[in-house]
């Protein structure tokens, strides 16, 4: 054995399986303890004065935590959880229990590099190793074509040049034996005592943890065959099977990259390979390329001008940002996607860039309102994938192609032409029929007045003119 005793340190890797860091901690030390720090960060404000993260998005994660938590227990391992600054509770915790290593993933975000600094400075001193391992990603960062510093600033280039060359690497067993020959005397923590008031599991949409990943997996896949026809839907954004909804277990680790990688081969061997069971591999790339720009940007992706390092002229009116969190703009199609990440974490690819677009373009809001807003809200919150769009966005990441800006009601006709999207969302304006829904303002007096007589509640002026958009 390498080591005596290790800190096994769980952090967006809350599973068993094809977990380099928890297998390699495994191996190597005679005893461990397997961790998790609830970083206090996550109840800190942000610029908007919201904490980093709702209660909602805490709820999935403390799911994810605990069913990983009984994994462990059923292979006969113990969990420690606690609450705090990791690099605070790492050095208390070395020292109370002697340890002569720590194992860890790496994370992409900027803070957590600060930790991790910290942290190997810490242990350093001491002579105790830090062992860490990228294991987030479907392409290795050791193994694409590039140093980082070097990333083309081009998703195609990317994502081409990998095709070509770079191989995934196989899959790692599941960490079955996790018997242990010292027993922890760690008091367990309560969700209240964390700080995470647990909410009825039916106003949860989607439930945290290991298996329920592999249950998405498996239905999306083999029982109800979504995965052919993903490229012809995954622009919906009525219903829960337009995409994979992989995306909240991928933050949290619950499942890695590169099993769905290899799930997706075994699907296009034994039931068929086509357009759709590439393109869930093509969106998995741009996961990687925005991890990997976060990678080698660092604290550029977080400014106001961003990577290009572009002026713009931006407002902050928290009026107008407040119309647009609570989905109150006036304008349905916007007000509709929003009420749905509110109620739900949730909020599909095409539904974000719309909000996101309305934000930037319409609204001239600083970019990062939003992104801090959806840093807050969304339950899959991925901190490369979200500010890498926004900042894609707002125009101002590291792609030289032009800002994306959406004529909203152009969306609309396209993507909820008879308005069921917002009639979902809005049922305050469940008795407008048809594409009227999407431009209530725009109907004129005599129709205004018939329609509102035959809704629930007047809805709100729209805080933009919609009529910008008719053509
Ligand atoms: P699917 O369409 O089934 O795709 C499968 C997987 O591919 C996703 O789970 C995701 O991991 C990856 N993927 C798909 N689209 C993208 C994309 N545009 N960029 C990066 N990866 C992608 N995704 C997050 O995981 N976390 C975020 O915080 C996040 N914030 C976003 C903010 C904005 C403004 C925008 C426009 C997009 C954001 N996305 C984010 C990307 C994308 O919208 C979600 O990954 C996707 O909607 C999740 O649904 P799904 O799992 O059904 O996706």
């Amino acid at each position: 054995m390498a080591f005596n005793r290790s800190i096994i340190w769980f952090r967006n890797n809350l599973r068993l399986q094809d977990n380099e860091a928890l297998m390699e901690g495994v191996q190597k030390s005679r005893d461990y303890m397997l961790l998790y720090v609830f970083d206090e960060r996550l109840w800190k404000e942000t610029s908007i004065g919201m904490p980093s993260a709702s209660q909602r998005k805490l709820n999935f994660l403390w799911q994810s935590v605990q069913k990983l938590k009984s994994n462990i227990e059923k292979r006969g391992g113990q969990m420690i959880i606690r609450k705090g600054d990791p690099a605070e509770i790492i050095k208390e915790l070395v020292r109370h229990y002697n340890c002569d290593a720590v194992f860890a993933p790496k994370e992409v975000g900027v803070f957590e590099q600060n930790t991790d600094e910290i942290i190997e400075k810490l242990l350093s001193k001491k002579g105790i190793a830090f062992k860490q391992y990228a294991q987030s990603t479907l392409f290795h960062e050791d193994d694409i074509p590039w140093p980082i510093g070097k990333l083309p600033d081009i998703f195609t280039q990317f994502r081409k040049e990998n095709e070509k060359q770079t191989q995934i690497r196989d899959l790692l067993p599941a960490s079955e034996d996790l018997k242990m020959s010292i027993k922890f005397k760690e008091r367990e923590l309560s969700a209240e005592e964390i700080d995470i008031n647990l909410m009825p599991t039916d106003q949860l949409v989607f439930e945290g943890g290991e298996e329920k990943a592999w249950e998405r997996l498996n239905y999306y896949f083999w029982e109800t065959d979504r995965l052919k026809t993903y490229k012809l839907t995954r622009n919906g954004m009525l219903g829960n099977d337009y995409s994979s909804r992989f995306s909240p277990w991928l933050a949290l680790g619950c499942i890695s990259a590169k099993s769905i990688f290899y799930e997706v081969k075994k699907y296009e061997k034994e039931r068929i390979k086509n357009q759709s069971t590439y393109w869930l591999i093509f969106e998995l790339m741009w996961r990687d390329y925005f991890h990997f720009v976060l990678k080698k940007y660092k604290q550029k992706l977080f400014q106001l001008n961003g990577i290009k390092e572009e002026k713009k002229d931006w407002s902050q009116d928290l009026h107008l940002f407040q119309k647009w969190a609570k989905g109150e703009t006036g304008v349905a199609f916007i007000d509709a996607n929003m009420r749905e990440l509110n109620k739900t974490g949730f909020m599909s690819n095409r539904g974000r860039q719309i909000v996101a677009s309305f934000l930037v373009h319409d609204l001239r809001l600083d970019w990062r309102m939003g992104a801090w807003y959806f840093e807050y809200a969304l339950i899959d919150y991925d901190v490369a994938n979200n500010w890498g769009n926004w900042a894609y966005i707002a125009g101002v990441g590291n792609d030289p192609r032009e800002n994306r800006c959406f004529n909203i009601l152009s969306q609309a006709k396209k993507y909820d032409p008879k308005g069921d999207f917002v009639r979902y969302w809005l049922p305050e304006l469940e008795n407008i029929e048809g594409f009227n829904i999407h431009r209530v303002s725009l109907l004129d007096q005599n129709e205004y007045q018939q329609m509102i007589k035959k809704t629930r509640a007047d809805y709100f002026k729209p805080i933009v003119d919609l009529s910008k958009w008719e053509y």
